[in-house]
């Protein structure tokens, strides 16, 4: 509805606080003209200005160069609100708490690969739990369950999932100590009883990437990534777990803060006012999910390593199959940044955004710490996907994020007229030579390559700001899909 922005430099717009009332800072838009143009077309825009209008929110209300429309939030939308003054909104974080991304390397090549494509797309399939229906990697029980809400990483190190390496590359080592699992309800934990180590549908997939571009040898080295290397880039989150405490809290919002709800300019914002008691339970009950989720993708590298140790029949500790790192990009977390010169404790929002620590950062892990934090990327089925690290600007401009991905272009339903499943497989393989197996036909031409944004250009939003710089670029090689 005719939202003014303002140009503030190269790729940074801004909706100024006088646009309209009950802004409390103003909104900036870190874009490219052209993915502006592509912003403007759905309610981003009207989103991030809401906002704004939430209580304590500090300098202004980012939408990455991702950004598209989500619950309240737009997905790619970054808010920094006083922890203690402010508040915590669901909507800043998505439904699927602790959606993410890792990445493994291998010390194979492309050339180890190819023409084995359908043998190690189909073992994948076969070994990692996807799709609708129910089934993880674990059985569950409610202590087991009881032990990922509280341990996160930790569980799966005790249990024999995981290294300790594994933990070392995770954002957080893998383990939120906030987490409160009595903070989590039957029902949600009911949900993911029967999901851990699962992928779930739609958007979520595990492929098999080779790296095509090295841009920063330097970096690339310390990260241990070269071109043609093999990849594997694993995309989940918390399952119906995390989707139900979502809907739990939002729930509770509405019933135990109903005058604060009326006071938002969009019912969808729904928010918890600090240092209430249901925001320090949504807060533990969070934390839980962000553990559950760690596991979560933990068991499916579990999986993996175990189909590459068929496939290519050496163990995986030969086939040099590290984590790189695993890094949310639907979080909220108490953080501590400088906020007009003073120190402050906020509730960092990246809903669709990825963190990009810079180099020198306590939070780094050791072997990155000289050159950045890895922040992963992905593109789509058909484009490159990208390996970041945390560029010198991200704490000044973004408080410490970047985008999560290419971004979705247009709605699930709309990709269902444009594109048919069978065609955009057949088109991929034949084209391409990249292998995509689904459960569902529907699954693909709702994530068809074409449902997304150009993500080089996303990427170099990125890199021209130094919020995240451009380490490599990768290819898929083939792909698994709810
Ligand atoms: P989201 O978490 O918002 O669902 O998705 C994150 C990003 O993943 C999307 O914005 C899109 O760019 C990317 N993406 C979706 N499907 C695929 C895929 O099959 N392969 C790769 N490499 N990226 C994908
Ligand atoms: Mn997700
Ligand atoms: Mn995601």
């Amino acid at each position: 509805d005719g939202i003014t922005l303002e140009r503030v430099r190269d790729y940074v717009w801004e909706i100024e606080q006088a646009e309209s009332e009950g802004m409390n800072v103003p909104a900036r838009v870190l874009a490219s003209e052209a993915l502006l143009e592509e912003i403007k077309e759905d309610d981003s825009l009207e989103q991030i200005r809401n906002v704004t209008h939430l209580p304590g929110i500090q300098q202004y209300a980012l939408c990455m160069p991702d950004a598209h429309q989500g619950y309240g939030f737009p997905v790619g939308g970054v808010a920094a609100i006083d922890a203690e003054n402010g508040c915590i909104s669901p909507g800043g974080v998505g439904f699927d708490i602790n959606c993410g991304v890792r990445m493994v390397k291998t010390n194979l090549t492309y050339d180890d690969v190819e023409g084995r494509e359908e043998e190690l797309v189909d073992a994948l399939f076969e070994a990692v739990p996807s799709g609708l229906g129910g089934g993880g990697v674990v059985d569950g029980d409610a202590e087991t369950i009881e032990g990922i809400l509280e341990r996160g990483m930790d569980w799966a190190l005790e249990e024999g999932y995981a290294v300790r390496e594994d933990l070392h590359h995770c954002e957080d080592e893998g383990y939120r100590p906030d987490a409160d699992p009595s903070a989590v309800s039957k029902k949600a934990k009911d949900r993911g009883m029967n999901q851990i180590g699962s992928l779930g549908s739609g958007n979520h997939f595990l492929e098999v990437q080779r790296v095509t571009d090295v841009f920063d040898d330097e970096v690339a080295d310390a990260y241990g990534l070269e071109a043609e290397q093999i990849v594997v880039l694993i995309h989940c989150g918390s399952r119906g777990l995390g989707h139900q405490v979502c809907s739990d809290y939002l729930r509770r919002i509405e019933d135990e803060h109903p005058d604060f709800l009326k006071s938002l300019p969009d019912k969808n914002l729904a928010a918890a006012p600090a240092g209430s008691e249901l925001a320090e339970e949504y807060y533990g009950a969070m934390c839980a999910a962000i553990n559950f989720a760690w596991v979560n993708r933990q068991l499916i590298m579990y999986q993996t390593r175990q189909v590459f140790e068929d496939v290519f029949e050496a163990p995986w500790e030969d086939l040099g199959m590290e984590l790189l790192y695993d890094v949310a990009h639907n979080i909220a977390k108490k953080e501590v940044h400088e906020i007009d010169g003073e120190e402050k404790e906020v509730y960092v929002h990246r809903k669709g955004a990825t963190r990009a620590f810079p180099a020198g950062h306590p939070e780094v892990p050791s072997a990155y710490r000289g050159v950045g934090q890895p922040v992963i990327i992905p593109g789509s089925m058909g484009a490159g996907s990208y390996v970041l690290r945390g560029g010198s600007e991200s704490m000044a401009t973004t408080f410490g994020s970047t985008a999560h991905g290419a971004g979705r272009l247009m709605s699930r339903t709309q990709a269902k007229q444009e594109f048919w499943g069978g065609d955009v497989q057949e088109e991929l393989r034949e084209e391409n030579a990249i292998y995509v197996k689904a459960q569902s036909g529907a699954t693909i031409a709702e994530e068809a390559p074409g449902v997304y944004k150009d993500v080089d250009e996303v990427i170099e939003v990125s890199d021209s700001l130094d919020i995240g710089d451009k380490v490599v670029r990768t290819y898929p090689v083939c792909n698994i899909k709810g």
